[in-house]
């Protein structure tokens, strides 16, 4: 491949060092103003965000998908999660699922991950002969073997019956991405230079008993810097990592609102094996809308966009007057097949 796919864990502490923050937001700024200007018009603009998957999960309906973005660079995509209800999502967008070679998971909760089986197959069954790249946190490299293993069949039986020769694991391979309070590179390439650091998803009495992390990722292009948290509560990793920023895309739970909505569901049966145990997890490791835009604010970045919406079906006015309590900039309630 053209660019330099992590040879990342090779070339992390050159770029690193060459990226060091909170220089690094000017050092990139200084980069790039010899190749674009410094800002962009979204009418002139060569990076384009679109939200494919909005809902903050595991949850789906039939107005919200679970969480995925795409950011088109130079008319490249890069997906960024994929949620259940991504590919349908892409052929909505208009981006050819054919053409995506780099998949960024933030995490490994099922609600970024459950459409990888179906990208990836269908890629193979329609044709895709390109490599392409899952980078993620601790298990990316296992789990893009297992959606190789859960497509066995369906390889087997096209290869013989279609006489195909491309394996689907010469194909698709997972990169572990290790970041920690640092940024680390992930991928440089003429187009973007992509870097991760740990957010706060899981605490630390989970992180004690697994190897499992969550990461969040910023990408920086010619025209613009998008940084996307991934799921995560109040993170001064992630407040680095978006340092500068021209957008952040950031979960957002509205608490009080979804106790309400939660108690109804565990009324009618759901989380019943611990129903407490699962709150617990929903309010200790996401980001309340205020926390996003107090992220957003000390981040300095010019653009909140909330992201991972919970719950799904309330007015925008009620994300917005959370958010503006702590950031004075321009505030998205993110929707599906917004384009940015
Ligand atoms: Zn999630
Ligand atoms: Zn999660």
């Amino acid at each position: 491949m053209a660019d330099s796919v992590n040879q990342s864990l090779a070339n992390n502490k050159m770029v690193a060092d060459m990226l060091q923050f909170p220089r690094r937001t000017f050092l990139l700024g200084s980069l790039f103003a010899t190749i674009a200007p410094a800002v962009a018009s979204a009418a002139s603009s060569s990076t384009r965000l679109i939200l494919l998957g909005t809902q903050g999960g595991p949850n789906f309906s039939l107005k919200r998908g679970e969480t995925a973005s795409m950011l088109v660079i130079n008319d490249q995509p890069y997906l960024i999660d994929c949620g259940y209800g991504t590919l349908r999502a892409l052929l909505e967008s208009g981006v050819n699922y054919l053409n995506i070679g780099h998949v960024f998971l933030t995490h490994l909760h099922d609600d970024h991950n459950a459409d990888l089986p179906a990208l990836l197959g269908h890629q193979w069954t329609q044709g895709r002969i390109k490599p392409t790249r899952v980078f993620g946190p601790y298990g990316t490299d296992k789990l893009v073997q297992a959606v190789n293993l859960y497509n066995q069949a369906n390889t087997e039986i096209r290869m013989v019956d279609e006489a195909r020769s491309l394996q689907p694991k010469a194909m698709f391979a997972g990169t572990v991405v290790k970041a920690g309070a640092e940024p680390v590179a992930v991928l440089r390439n003429g187009d973007v230079t992509i870097t991760a650091i740990e957010n706060a998803h899981y605490p630390a009495e989970a992180k004690a008993k697994i190897p499992h992390r969550s990461l969040a990722y910023r990408f920086d292009t010619a025209d613009r810097s998008i940084v996307f948290s991934g799921d995560t509560a109040y993170s001064d990793n992630l407040v680095k990592l978006a340092h500068g920023a021209d957008v952040l895309v950031c979960e957002a739970i509205e608490k009080e609102v979804y106790r309400a909505i939660y108690d109804k569901r565990v009324a009618n049966g759901a989380y019943a094996d611990n129903p407490e145990g699962v709150w617990k997890h929903i309010i200790g490791t996401h980001s309340s809308t205020e926390d996003a835009g107090r992220m957003a604010a000390a981040a300095g970045v010019k653009t909140l966009v909330l992201n991972h919406i919970i719950p799904g079906d309330i007015d925008d006015s009620v994300f917005i007057a959370s958010a503006r309590k702590a950031f004075g900039g321009e505030i998205v309630v993110g929707k599906d097949q917004m384009v940015l």
